[in-house]
């Protein structure tokens, strides 16, 4: 037998540090070396007074052992494991609850902080870093060890072992980390991909043990996927695919089930994609059965795996992607807003649009600016109305790229890069044919003096505007601009150069995020 060096309280935090590297995936090239280093101390010693720190440390590395091991390396782990199992399991003890049966998702984040306290001398009193719930003594009772030697036999491989509580198994419950911090705004991983795994999961598998988890989940991530955060209409087309694949695999019978039989999908999309994660194996439904429900749900299970309510929410969430699809990726149609921004005479209604244009910062009002601005920049590119009026078109187009910054969808990305690659820019390197400077920077000079003398910016730049446009129905701002100055063609192209810069940068980031610049928006 191999002679095996001292136990010190130094050389359990190593370990303890060691084996969280391969749980973190931070120390590949070792894993291997460790799993089989405790593996061969347990099977030793099951017995011994180390067998919890080689059990736990088996534990810490099991997600490893069950993925990519090297030869022999699980094998050796199952073998260990097992032995601690049957040396242990029967051992008496007074306690009537052992850490092991909570969650181990919930404490696995805190084993290496937590194996170096456990003989250390101090009583939970005595140790202020001590927080778990259980005492030492029941973290090192033979039967919690022989407890979380079965987990971990669950852990590698799952379903192996009875006598442990439910549980969801790992890659899940990152799933679940994955798709709250997407849903919070947080994300930890791309939401592009993450979403499009399930949507890939339900679509390869309408019929499959996960159905009603991914149908869940991506009824969860249905509002996030079409606010715009999406960049790749690719994603929103997997989802949709999905769910189109489910439903005849769902059918349309309805159910016997009465009011109340069927969960209410609530406000908390996280909350929500938490639950469909569980619901997406035997061990998730099981730990929702065991604790009577999670999250603020306690519809019985059968509700949630019912057809009927399923394919009520499929959908739903397909109706919504729809919609989505459209407005981001679409061609949007703008006709109807004649009537909103022409007055009955035919000339603009210009008070209405730029007090469209002044909302660019109100979120909800996105879509709306938008649109206005895909408006002003096709009427231009109609080749409508007189010099001045043209002029305020593109400045007033100009003026929501502004706004828009980040979030400018696709469909409407693509229309008004069109039209501004249309704007002559030769006058740009060209002198201005009026004296004085240029309306726009002017503007900006203004503002800079602050809220308490000018008022708003926005709200200044729509009563110059204003003013240009119909001198007759709006009084002249202070320090007007003359008109020429407005509609000189380096001011215009000016404004649109920079506008363009910020659609190319958009666009670029469309790019990285995988989407094909071609074909989305064509026509406008
Ligand atoms: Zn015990
Ligand atoms: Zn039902
Ligand atoms: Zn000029």
């Amino acid at each position: 037998m191999r002679d095996f060096p001292a136990i010190t309280a130094d050389r359990v935090r190593e370990l303890a540090d060691q084996w969280d590297a391969v749980r973190e995936g931070r120390s590949k090239d070792e894993a291997d070396r460790l799993v089989r280093d405790c593996a061969e101390r347990l099977t030793a010693e099951p017995t011994g007074e180390h067998a919890y720190l080689w059990t736990l440390g088996l534990l810490m590395t099991a997600e490893h052992t069950g993925w990519l091991t090297g030869d022999g390396v699980e094998g050796a782990a199952l073998v260990a494991l097992d032995a601690a199992d049957t040396a242990l399991r029967e051992r008496p003890c007074g306690h009537r609850w052992h850490p092991y049966e909570d969650d181990l998702g919930e404490r696995q984040d805190g084993l290496a902080h937590l194996l170096p306290l456990l003989r250390n001398g101090r009583s939970e009193a005595e140790d202020e870093q001590w927080r778990d719930t259980a005492t030492k003594e029941q973290w090192l009772c033979p039967r919690n060890i022989a407890g979380y030697a079965r987990v971990a036999i669950d852990v590698i491989d799952p379903g192996a072992v009875a006598d442990i509580p439910p549980r969801l198994p790992l890659i899940d419950a990152r799933k679940a980390q994955h798709l709250r911090s997407i849903l919070w705004d947080y994300p930890n991983v791309d939401p592009a991909y993450e979403l499009s795994d399930h949507a890939a999961a339900l679509r390869d598998h309408p019929e499959g043990d996960g159905r009603a988890g991914l149908v869940v989940i991506l009824h969860a991530a249905c509002g996030y996927a079409v606010s715009g955060r999406i960049r790749g209409k690719w994603v929103l087309d997997e989802m949709i695919q999905a769910l189109e694949a489910v439903l005849p695999a769902l059918g349309d019978k309805p159910c016997a089930h009465r009011d109340g039989e069927h969960p209410r999908a609530g406000d908390d999309p996280a909350a929500l994609a938490t639950v469909g994660v569980h619901l997406l194996s035997t061990g998730g439904r099981g730990v929702y059965q065991w604790r009577g429900g999670i999250e603020g749900w306690h519809t019985p299970l059968e509700g949630w795996l019912c057809p009927a309510f399923l394919a009520g929410l499929a959908r739903e969430a397909l109706d919504r992607l729809l919609a989505g699809r459209g407005k981001l990726f679409g061609t949007r149609d703008t006709a109807h807003l004649d009537a909103e921004y022409l007055l009955p005479d035919g000339r603009l209604d210009i008070d209405t649009l730029t007090t469209t244009y002044r909302q660019s910062w109100v979120t909800e009002h996105d879509e709306l600016v938008q649109n206005a601005a895909l408006w002003a920049a096709r009427r231009w590119a109609a080749g409508d109305g007189d010099e001045r009026e043209r002029a305020v078109l593109l400045l007033l187009a100009c003026w929501a790229v502004d706004g828009m910054v980040i979030d400018i969808p696709r469909s409407v990305l693509g229309v008004l890069q069109e039209i501004f690659e249309r704007v002559d820019p030769a006058p740009l390197d060209e002198p201005c044919p009026h004296p004085g400077g240029h309306p726009w920077e002017g503007l900006e000079r203004l503002a800079s003096r602050g809220y308490g003398v000018v008022g708003y910016r926005d709200t200044l730049i729509g009563a110059h505007l204003n003013h240009l446009c119909a001198p007759g129905d709006f009084e002249a701002p202070d320090e007007p601009f003359a008109p020429d100055a407005w509609s000189c063609p380096r001011h215009v192209a000016g404004r649109v150069r920079d506008a363009l810069e910020v659609l190319y940068e958009v666009n670029e980031s469309y790019e990285d995020d995988g989407d094909d610049a071609e074909g989305d928006a064509d026509g406008w």
